[in-house]
Protein backbone atom coordinates (compact mmCIF):
# COMPACT_ATOMS: atom_id res chain seq x y z
CA UNK A 1 0.00 0.00 0.00
CA UNK A 2 2.52 2.33 0.35
CA UNK A 3 5.90 2.83 -0.72
CA UNK A 4 8.94 5.08 0.55
CA UNK A 5 11.39 6.08 -2.11
CA UNK A 6 14.47 7.10 0.77
CA UNK A 7 13.64 9.01 3.58
CA UNK A 8 12.61 12.55 1.93
CA UNK A 9 9.36 11.33 0.21
CA UNK A 10 6.35 9.19 1.38
CA UNK A 11 3.72 8.22 -1.39
CA UNK A 12 0.51 6.50 0.04
CA UNK A 13 -1.74 4.87 -2.22
CA UNK A 14 -5.51 3.49 -2.86
CA UNK A 15 -5.19 -0.84 -3.39
CA UNK A 16 -5.29 -0.36 -7.07
CA UNK A 17 -2.55 1.78 -6.69
CA UNK A 18 -3.78 5.02 -7.33
CA UNK A 19 -1.57 8.00 -5.74
CA UNK A 20 -3.89 9.69 -2.67
CA UNK A 21 -1.39 11.30 -0.80
CA UNK A 22 2.27 12.61 -1.53
CA UNK A 23 4.67 14.36 0.61
CA UNK A 24 8.18 15.70 -0.16
CA UNK A 25 10.55 17.42 1.86
CA UNK A 26 12.28 19.75 -0.30
CA UNK A 27 14.12 21.79 1.94
CA UNK A 28 15.26 21.32 5.92
CA UNK A 29 16.52 24.04 8.05
CA UNK A 30 18.91 23.89 10.95
CA UNK A 31 16.09 24.17 13.72
CA UNK A 32 14.24 21.07 12.73
CA UNK A 33 12.11 22.65 10.31
CA UNK A 34 11.23 21.70 7.03
CA UNK A 35 9.87 23.07 3.80
CA UNK A 36 7.80 20.25 1.48
CA UNK A 37 5.23 19.73 -1.15
CA UNK A 38 1.75 18.14 0.39
CA UNK A 39 -0.24 16.84 -2.75
CA UNK A 40 -3.46 15.58 -2.01
CA UNK A 41 -6.50 14.61 -4.84
CA UNK A 42 -8.03 18.03 -4.42
CA UNK A 43 -4.28 19.76 -5.44
CA UNK A 44 -0.91 20.57 -3.73
CA UNK A 45 0.03 22.51 -0.38
CA UNK A 46 3.15 23.76 0.15
CA UNK A 47 4.18 23.34 3.85
CA UNK A 48 4.58 24.81 6.17
CA UNK A 49 0.86 25.88 5.83
CA UNK A 50 -1.67 27.50 8.71
CA UNK A 51 -5.08 26.33 7.74
CA UNK A 52 -8.06 28.54 7.83
CA UNK A 53 -11.00 26.81 10.27
CA UNK A 54 -14.80 26.15 8.19
CA UNK A 55 -16.62 25.12 11.19
CA UNK A 56 -19.54 24.50 9.20
CA UNK A 57 -18.49 24.63 6.04
CA UNK A 58 -17.58 28.18 5.90
CA UNK A 59 -14.46 30.32 7.23
CA UNK A 60 -16.63 32.52 9.30
CA UNK A 61 -17.99 35.47 7.38
CA UNK A 62 -15.65 35.43 4.72
CA UNK A 63 -15.87 34.05 0.97
CA UNK A 64 -14.70 31.47 -1.19
CA UNK A 65 -13.14 33.42 -3.54
CA UNK A 66 -11.23 35.74 -0.96
CA UNK A 67 -9.86 32.75 0.75
CA UNK A 68 -8.52 31.78 -2.51
CA UNK A 69 -7.56 34.61 -3.72
CA UNK A 70 -5.64 36.13 0.11
CA UNK A 71 -1.90 36.30 1.06
CA UNK A 72 1.15 37.83 -0.17
CA UNK A 73 1.10 35.63 -3.26
CA UNK A 74 -2.30 35.99 -3.83
CA UNK A 75 -2.33 32.51 -4.00
CA UNK A 76 -5.01 32.35 -0.91
CA UNK A 77 -5.87 29.43 1.04
CA UNK A 78 -4.33 25.87 0.07
CA UNK A 79 -5.80 24.05 2.14
CA UNK A 80 -8.97 24.33 5.34
CA UNK A 81 -10.48 22.63 7.77
CA UNK A 82 -14.61 21.48 8.22
CA UNK A 83 -15.50 20.39 11.70
CA UNK A 84 -17.41 16.44 11.75
CA UNK A 85 -19.24 17.54 14.83
CA UNK A 86 -20.69 20.52 13.70
CA UNK A 87 -21.62 19.19 9.94
CA UNK A 88 -22.80 16.10 11.25
CA UNK A 89 -25.42 17.85 13.17
CA UNK A 90 -26.13 20.14 11.04
CA UNK A 91 -27.41 19.63 7.67
CA UNK A 92 -25.71 16.32 8.59
CA UNK A 93 -23.44 14.32 6.54
CA UNK A 94 -26.07 12.38 4.31
CA UNK A 95 -26.81 15.64 2.78
CA UNK A 96 -23.54 16.47 2.41
CA UNK A 97 -22.86 13.13 0.81
CA UNK A 98 -25.94 13.71 -1.56
CA UNK A 99 -24.66 17.24 -2.64
CA UNK A 100 -21.50 15.37 -3.74
CA UNK A 101 -19.24 15.57 -0.76
CA UNK A 102 -18.05 18.92 0.94
CA UNK A 103 -16.04 20.01 -1.65
CA UNK A 104 -19.09 20.19 -3.98
CA UNK A 105 -21.44 21.66 -1.42
CA UNK A 106 -19.03 24.68 -0.02
CA UNK A 107 -17.52 25.45 -3.83
CA UNK A 108 -14.00 24.59 -2.75
CA UNK A 109 -11.87 22.84 -4.91
CA UNK A 110 -9.02 23.00 -2.79
CA UNK A 111 -7.95 20.16 -0.26
CA UNK A 112 -9.51 19.91 2.66
CA UNK A 113 -9.19 18.27 6.13
CA UNK A 114 -12.06 17.08 8.76
CA UNK A 115 -11.21 16.75 12.04
CA UNK A 116 -12.85 13.48 13.72
CA UNK A 117 -15.37 15.38 15.80
CA UNK A 118 -14.06 13.87 19.05
CA UNK A 119 -12.73 16.87 20.21
CA UNK A 120 -16.08 18.85 19.92
CA UNK A 121 -17.86 15.81 21.17
CA UNK A 122 -15.48 16.65 24.36
CA UNK A 123 -15.73 20.46 24.38
CA UNK A 124 -18.94 21.20 23.45
CA UNK A 125 -21.74 18.44 24.38
CA UNK A 126 -23.39 17.79 27.07
CA UNK A 127 -23.93 14.58 29.41
CA UNK A 128 -21.50 12.23 27.55
CA UNK A 129 -20.75 8.26 28.55
CA UNK A 130 -17.76 6.91 27.45
CA UNK A 131 -17.72 3.38 27.08
CA UNK A 132 -14.71 1.45 25.24
CA UNK A 133 -17.61 0.93 22.02
CA UNK A 134 -17.35 4.95 21.83
CA UNK A 135 -19.63 8.17 23.31
CA UNK A 136 -23.13 9.07 23.45
CA UNK A 137 -23.71 12.85 24.15
CA UNK A 138 -25.90 15.19 23.00
CA UNK A 139 -26.17 17.51 20.82
CA UNK A 140 -24.95 20.98 22.02
CA UNK A 141 -28.01 22.83 19.25
CA UNK A 142 -30.87 21.08 20.36
CA UNK A 143 -30.20 18.15 23.66
CA UNK A 144 -30.98 15.52 21.04
CA UNK A 145 -28.90 12.43 21.82
CA UNK A 146 -26.32 11.03 19.41
CA UNK A 147 -23.83 8.10 19.67
CA UNK A 148 -19.91 8.47 18.33
CA UNK A 149 -17.92 5.20 17.80
CA UNK A 150 -14.62 5.54 15.45
CA UNK A 151 -16.21 3.78 13.21
CA UNK A 152 -19.38 6.13 13.14
CA UNK A 153 -16.88 8.90 12.75
CA UNK A 154 -14.99 7.53 9.81
CA UNK A 155 -18.09 6.88 8.16
CA UNK A 156 -19.47 10.65 9.09
CA UNK A 157 -15.74 11.89 7.30
CA UNK A 158 -15.73 9.49 4.43
CA UNK A 159 -19.89 10.83 3.99
CA UNK A 160 -17.81 14.82 3.84
CA UNK A 161 -14.82 13.63 2.03
CA UNK A 162 -12.25 16.02 3.00
CA UNK A 163 -8.65 15.09 0.95
CA UNK A 164 -7.59 14.13 5.00
CA UNK A 165 -9.43 13.06 8.08
CA UNK A 166 -8.64 12.07 11.25
CA UNK A 167 -8.77 9.42 13.48
CA UNK A 168 -11.18 9.52 16.32
CA UNK A 169 -9.79 9.72 19.63
CA UNK A 170 -10.24 10.55 23.25
CA UNK A 171 -9.56 14.08 24.54
CA UNK A 172 -8.72 14.04 28.57
CA UNK A 173 -9.63 16.59 30.27
CA UNK A 174 -7.11 18.86 31.67
CA UNK A 175 -5.02 19.07 33.91
CA UNK A 176 -5.09 15.35 34.49
CA UNK A 177 -2.62 13.03 36.71
CA UNK A 178 -0.34 10.17 34.58
CA UNK A 179 -2.18 7.73 35.56
CA UNK A 180 -5.36 9.22 33.96
CA UNK A 181 -3.69 9.90 30.85
CA UNK A 182 -1.98 6.37 30.51
CA UNK A 183 -5.18 4.76 30.76
CA UNK A 184 -7.27 7.06 28.09
CA UNK A 185 -3.97 6.60 25.82
CA UNK A 186 -5.22 3.02 25.44
CA UNK A 187 -8.62 3.68 24.46
CA UNK A 188 -6.95 6.51 21.92
CA UNK A 189 -4.44 3.96 20.53
CA UNK A 190 -7.69 0.91 20.37
CA UNK A 191 -10.02 4.00 18.68
CA UNK A 192 -7.21 4.55 16.12
CA UNK A 193 -6.79 1.04 15.12
CA UNK A 194 -10.78 0.51 14.19
CA UNK A 195 -10.34 4.35 12.44
CA UNK A 196 -7.72 2.84 10.40
CA UNK A 197 -9.25 -0.53 10.09
CA UNK A 198 -12.85 1.14 9.00
CA UNK A 199 -11.04 3.45 6.56
CA UNK A 200 -9.44 1.13 5.02
CA UNK A 201 -12.47 -1.36 4.58
CA UNK A 202 -14.70 1.94 3.27
CA UNK A 203 -12.55 4.39 1.47
CA UNK A 204 -13.58 3.54 -1.78
CA UNK A 205 -17.12 5.18 -0.70
CA UNK A 206 -16.07 8.48 -0.82
CA UNK A 207 -18.36 10.99 -3.25
CA UNK A 208 -15.81 11.92 -5.40
CA UNK A 209 -14.20 8.08 -5.75
CA UNK A 210 -14.68 7.59 -9.42
CA UNK A 211 -14.64 11.30 -10.48
CA UNK A 212 -10.64 11.49 -8.74
CA UNK A 213 -9.87 8.40 -10.80
CA UNK A 214 -9.62 6.27 -8.07
CA UNK A 215 -8.09 8.61 -5.25
CA UNK A 216 -9.34 8.07 -1.98
CA UNK A 217 -9.02 10.01 1.26
CA UNK A 218 -5.66 9.43 3.46
CA UNK A 219 -6.69 9.18 7.54
CA UNK A 220 -4.18 10.57 10.25
CA UNK A 221 -3.85 9.27 13.77
CA UNK A 222 -3.46 12.06 16.67
CA UNK A 223 -0.57 11.50 19.40
CA UNK A 224 -2.13 12.13 22.72
CA UNK A 225 -0.34 11.98 26.30
CA UNK A 226 -1.17 14.88 27.25
CA UNK A 227 1.82 16.77 29.07
CA UNK A 228 3.31 13.89 29.69
CA UNK A 229 6.55 13.43 27.54
CA UNK A 230 6.72 9.67 28.13
CA UNK A 231 3.57 9.06 27.20
CA UNK A 232 3.89 11.25 24.03
CA UNK A 233 6.59 9.31 23.14
CA UNK A 234 4.54 5.66 24.17
CA UNK A 235 1.49 7.02 21.79
CA UNK A 236 3.95 8.45 19.17
CA UNK A 237 5.35 5.15 18.64
CA UNK A 238 2.27 2.71 18.95
CA UNK A 239 0.59 5.04 15.91
CA UNK A 240 3.70 4.83 13.89
CA UNK A 241 3.35 1.44 14.44
CA UNK A 242 -0.23 1.64 12.33
CA UNK A 243 1.49 2.94 8.90
CA UNK A 244 -0.67 6.07 8.62
CA UNK A 245 -0.06 7.97 6.05
CA UNK A 246 0.03 11.12 8.42
CA UNK A 247 0.43 12.13 12.28
CA UNK A 248 -1.32 14.86 14.27
CA UNK A 249 -0.16 15.73 18.05
CA UNK A 250 -3.56 16.85 19.71
CA UNK A 251 -4.54 17.65 23.31
CA UNK A 252 -2.18 20.99 23.32
CA UNK A 253 -3.12 24.57 23.59
CA UNK A 254 -5.54 23.33 26.33
CA UNK A 255 -4.74 25.91 29.46
CA UNK A 256 -0.97 25.03 29.54
CA UNK A 257 1.85 27.61 29.69
CA UNK A 258 2.86 27.99 26.16
CA UNK A 259 6.86 26.08 27.25
CA UNK A 260 4.66 23.04 28.22
CA UNK A 261 3.18 23.47 24.62
CA UNK A 262 6.19 23.65 22.57
CA UNK A 263 8.11 20.96 25.11
CA UNK A 264 5.05 18.45 24.19
CA UNK A 265 5.67 19.43 20.39
CA UNK A 266 9.34 19.09 20.19
CA UNK A 267 9.24 15.58 22.13
CA UNK A 268 6.60 13.99 20.10
CA UNK A 269 8.72 15.32 16.51
CA UNK A 270 11.47 13.23 17.61
CA UNK A 271 9.48 10.14 17.19
CA UNK A 272 7.23 10.78 14.33
CA UNK A 273 8.62 10.22 10.48
CA UNK A 274 10.60 12.66 9.15
CA UNK A 275 9.08 11.80 5.68
CA UNK A 276 5.50 12.13 6.63
CA UNK A 277 3.06 15.17 7.17
CA UNK A 278 3.31 16.33 11.33
CA UNK A 279 0.11 18.22 11.94
CA UNK A 280 -0.16 20.17 15.20
CA UNK A 281 -3.70 20.84 16.18
CA UNK A 282 -5.59 23.92 17.51
CA UNK A 283 -2.26 26.64 17.32
CA UNK A 284 -2.05 29.28 17.76
CA UNK A 285 -1.17 32.95 18.40
CA UNK A 286 0.99 33.94 15.28
CA UNK A 287 4.44 34.43 16.66
CA UNK A 288 3.82 30.44 17.98
CA UNK A 289 2.84 29.03 14.33
CA UNK A 290 6.10 30.64 13.24
CA UNK A 291 7.76 29.03 16.24
CA UNK A 292 6.47 25.43 15.70
CA UNK A 293 7.24 25.29 11.56
CA UNK A 294 10.42 26.30 12.32
CA UNK A 295 10.70 23.44 14.69
CA UNK A 296 9.33 21.01 11.78
CA UNK A 297 5.66 21.24 12.12
CA UNK A 298 4.19 20.54 8.74
CA UNK A 299 0.65 21.68 9.12
CA UNK A 300 -1.41 23.86 11.59
CA UNK A 301 -5.05 25.13 12.19
CA UNK A 302 -6.64 27.81 14.60
CA UNK A 303 -9.70 29.18 15.00
CA UNK A 304 -7.88 32.10 16.35
CA UNK A 305 -7.67 34.74 13.25
CA UNK A 306 -11.32 34.83 12.25
CA UNK A 307 -12.59 34.41 16.30
CA UNK A 308 -10.35 37.45 16.95
CA UNK A 309 -11.45 39.26 14.09
CA UNK A 310 -14.71 39.11 14.99
CA UNK A 311 -14.52 40.49 17.88
CA UNK A 312 -12.38 42.94 16.91
CA UNK A 313 -8.67 41.98 17.83
CA UNK A 314 -6.60 42.33 14.96
CA UNK A 315 -2.83 41.30 15.09
CA UNK A 316 -0.06 44.04 13.82
CA UNK A 317 3.36 44.30 13.69
CA UNK A 318 4.55 47.27 15.26
CA UNK A 319 8.42 47.75 15.16
CA UNK A 320 9.20 44.62 13.98
CA UNK A 321 7.17 42.73 17.06
CA UNK A 322 3.81 41.35 16.61
CA UNK A 323 0.68 43.06 18.90
CA UNK A 324 -3.02 42.42 18.95
CA UNK A 325 -4.78 45.39 18.91
CA UNK A 326 -8.11 46.66 19.60
CA UNK A 327 -10.43 48.09 17.17
CA UNK A 328 -13.02 49.15 19.66
CA UNK A 329 -10.36 51.50 21.44
CA UNK A 330 -11.58 55.38 20.93
CA UNK A 331 -8.04 56.09 19.41
CA UNK A 332 -8.38 54.57 16.10
CA UNK A 333 -11.38 56.71 16.15
CA UNK A 334 -10.58 59.22 13.23
CA UNK A 335 -7.12 57.17 12.42
CA UNK A 336 -6.43 57.28 8.77
CA UNK A 337 -3.64 54.84 8.99
CA UNK A 338 -4.76 50.73 7.84
CA UNK A 339 -4.66 48.32 10.40
CA UNK A 340 -0.73 47.17 9.81
CA UNK A 341 1.06 49.59 7.11
CA UNK A 342 3.44 46.67 6.81
CA UNK A 343 0.79 43.91 5.65
CA UNK A 344 0.01 43.97 1.71
CA UNK A 345 -3.83 42.91 2.60
CA UNK A 346 -6.69 43.89 0.39
CA UNK A 347 -8.24 45.26 3.54
CA UNK A 348 -5.27 47.13 4.78
CA UNK A 349 -4.36 48.78 1.34
CA UNK A 350 -7.99 50.41 1.28
CA UNK A 351 -9.59 51.11 4.62
CA UNK A 352 -8.27 52.66 7.76
CA UNK A 353 -8.49 52.23 11.32
CA UNK A 354 -11.26 54.94 11.95
CA UNK A 355 -13.36 53.34 9.34
CA UNK A 356 -13.23 50.22 10.41
CA UNK A 357 -13.34 50.62 14.07
CA UNK A 358 -16.89 52.50 13.05
CA UNK A 359 -18.26 49.39 11.21
CA UNK A 360 -17.13 47.32 14.36
CA UNK A 361 -18.85 49.61 17.02
CA UNK A 362 -22.06 49.89 14.62
CA UNK A 363 -22.50 46.52 14.89
CA UNK A 364 -22.21 46.19 10.64
CA UNK A 365 -21.30 42.84 9.67
CA UNK A 366 -19.13 43.57 6.76
CA UNK A 367 -16.83 44.58 10.12
CA UNK A 368 -16.31 40.94 10.98
CA UNK A 369 -15.25 40.04 7.51
CA UNK A 370 -12.69 42.97 7.09
CA UNK A 371 -11.13 41.80 9.87
CA UNK A 372 -10.75 38.26 9.56
CA UNK A 373 -10.05 39.25 6.31
CA UNK A 374 -6.68 40.61 7.55
CA UNK A 375 -6.23 38.29 10.14
CA UNK A 376 -6.40 35.39 7.86
CA UNK A 377 -3.88 37.29 5.20
CA UNK A 378 -1.70 37.76 8.50
CA UNK A 379 -1.62 34.15 9.07
CA UNK A 380 -1.11 33.05 5.89
CA UNK A 381 1.82 35.62 4.99
CA UNK A 382 3.66 34.26 8.43
CA UNK A 383 4.00 30.98 6.80
CA UNK A 384 4.74 32.12 3.95
CA UNK A 385 7.51 34.15 5.31
CA UNK A 386 8.92 30.99 7.17
CA UNK A 387 8.93 28.74 4.17
CA UNK A 388 10.68 30.92 2.55
CA UNK A 389 13.20 31.08 4.91
CA UNK A 390 13.67 27.53 5.48
ZN1 LIG B 1 -3.89 43.60 6.36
Amino acid sequence: MREANGNATVHVNSDNYVMCLEFEVLRSGESGGRRGLLTLPHGVVETPVFMPVGTAATVKAVPQETLETMGSDGGGARIILANTYHLYLRPGHELIRRMGGVHKFMSWDRPMLTDSGGFQVFSLSKLRKITPDGVEFRSHLDGSKHFFSPEHSMAVQIALGADVMMAFDECVETPATWERTRESLALTHAWAERSAAYWREHREQVPWFAERGGKTQSLFGIVQGGMYADLRRESAERLVEMDLPGYAIGGLAVGEPREVTREMIARTLEYLPRNKPRYVMGVGYPDEIEEYARMGVDMMDCVLPTRAGRHGLVFARVDGAIQRLNIKKLEYAGDRGPIDASCPCAVCARYSRGYLRHLFSSGEPLAATLLSVHNLNFYLNTMERVRTTI
